[in-house]
């Protein structure tokens, strides 16, 4: 049978890896004036996100822009009707925001950066990230010399983790152009390591607050049980139930596991939180479980409930939804989980 290949993957040595990652970025960025360790996380997004996407970002036109922002807008808020919008989004992200990479040579100016929250905010994919850099005020420059320092020295760190990317997105050629998910699905390395760092600052960031809350959840993605046509989990207002109709299921193992806590499984990233209350934002913290290129839209979600995350990285992706040709059942590191809980 052949091997499949991932456009990233897991082993025993990433956390070790990316801790010091983590940890060498936050001494870099003690060198520049931010609030905190947060703001640095913040500013890198602002970097990076300029460093890919600035110059798609300048041509972008208004009303293309605007049309784009309001049928992911319309479609957060009628999930019922997103095979119709989804089929018209993905035309136009396909027609208008999806271009190879090219280098971009304009300065991030406060105006530049309004044409880039313009951009993210027309993919639909950063919905969470977006009131961070509206709110950022620190020096832009400081985004473009974290950027640059990052470019340098994240291969070194997680570059393994990400090294069949290329190949696996060559082997699937033109795959997912005309869906909703082009920009999301053809993402760039460097946006696999952001979200690794990025992971792993807002881990730390929000450790303390995590600690100091009773109510723990731990929030699963679907794409962890065992059958998705036959699974009999039950819906709740947080998220599915496990019921426990096979021993084999990842979902009824951790769900077993941690039987002192609550544990739900998400469809997807855009419905998490949906049903959250008053009572959930002051009494709950979460441990999110996703695949990388979710990890830090999933982390600010999280706090801009005001319910403190920590989060474990799938192994690997493993749904039919974006990546794969058949859903295979997704895993993560146990040990990891037990120590984040
Ligand atoms: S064990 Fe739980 S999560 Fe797994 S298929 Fe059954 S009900 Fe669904």
């Amino acid at each position: 049978m052949q091997e499949t290949i991932f456009p990233y993957k897991l082993n025993e040595k990433y956390y070790e890896a990316v801790k010091s990652f983590g940890d060498e970025f936050l001494k870099y960025s003690k060198k520049f004036n931010f609030k905190d360790d947060e703001e640095a996380l913040e500013a890198l997004c602002i970097g990076v996100y300029w460093y890919l996407y600035g110059t798609t970002a300048l041509d972008l036109n208004s009303n293309i822009h605007q049309a784009l922002a309001n049928l992911a807008e319309y479609r957060r808020t009628f999930p019922e009707d997103k095979i119709f919008i989804d089929e018209l989004r993905g035309k136009l992200l396909t027609r208008y925001l999806f271009k190879p990479y090219k280098k971009n040579n304009e300065k991030l100016t406060k105006d530049n950066l309004k044409m880039l929250i313009n951009f993210l905010e027309a993919t639909g994919d950063y919905m969470d990230q977006i009131p961070h850099f509206k709110n950022f005020n620190n020096d832009l420059d400081d985004c473009i010399s974290l950027t640059k320092w990052f470019c340098k020295n994240s291969g070194k760190y997680l570059g393994e983790y990400t090294s069949n990317l290329e190949k696996y997105l060559e082997n699937n050629g033109p795959s997912h152009l005309m869906e909703e998910d082009v920009i999301f699905y053809h993402g760039h390395e460097l946006e696999y390591h952001l979200n690794m760092l990025g992971a792993e600052i807002l881990n730390r960031v929000f450790k303390e607050d995590y600690d100091a809350r009773q109510r723990k959840a731990i929030l699963l993605p679907s794409c962890m049980k065992i059958n998705t046509k036959k699974c009999k989990s039950k819906e709740e207002r947080l998220g599915h139930k496990c019921t426990f109709c096979n021993p084999k299921c990842n979902v009824y193992k951790i769900t077993k596991e941690y039987e002192k806590h609550e544990v739900y499984m998400i469809s997807h990233e855009s419905t998490a939180f949906k049903g959250a209350k008053k009572e959930d934002k002051d009494e709950l913290a979460i441990v999110g479980i996703t695949c990388v290129l979710n990890l830090i839209s999933g982390g600010w979600k999280s706090t801009n409930l005001s319910i403190p995350p920590q989060c474990v990285l799938l192994e690997h992706v493993a749904c039919k939804n974006h990546w794969l040709d058949e859903d295979i059942p997704a895993k993560i590191n146990n040990e990891q989980l037990k120590l984040k809980i």
